[in-house]
């Protein structure tokens, strides 16, 4: 996608309003206009780069998650979150960006438990991610 038609990239220059609440040299932090939970936020780079979190460099992924950090204690303090929790997903916006989900209490977090699994799927599982 072309940095131009790049709504992230808008949100940046300030094309396209947005609830920005925080903001360093190289980073915006946002609220999620779809929140599941309230301070639901995303943390964008204000250079473009496309989303695949595995695709970045050591030192980029550096930089997101020290912004990340400091990000969570903001919506720790004010909004008094227990903890944050962090995804980096990008299915939706192909510009690199972390979601941060603030935890209030057992239950309301977005990583839940799915059922019991069955241990011969599991061991399967492993075998492809140990396999030489
Ligand atoms: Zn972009």
């Amino acid at each position: 996608m072309p940095e131009n038609a790049c709504v992230f990239c808008k949100i940046v220059s300030g094309e396209i309003p947005s609830q920005k609440f925080w903001e360093d040299g190289n980073f915006i932090a946002i609220l999620d206009i779809r929140p599941n939970m309230k301070g639901q936020s995303l943390l964008i780079p204000k250079r473009h780069t496309e989303s695949k979190f595995s695709d970045q460099s050591d030192e980029d992924l550096a930089r997101i998650m020290s912004a990340a950090k400091k990000v969570a204690i903001i919506l720790e303090k004010r909004l008094g979150a227990k903890r944050v929790l962090l995804v980096f997903e990008g299915l939706d916006v192909n510009h690199l960006h972390a979601k941060l989900f603030p935890y209030y209490e057992h239950g309301t977090g977005i990583t839940r438990l799915g059922p019991p699994a069955n241990i011969e799927e599991l061991e399967a599982v492993k075998k492809l991610l140990t396999k030489q």
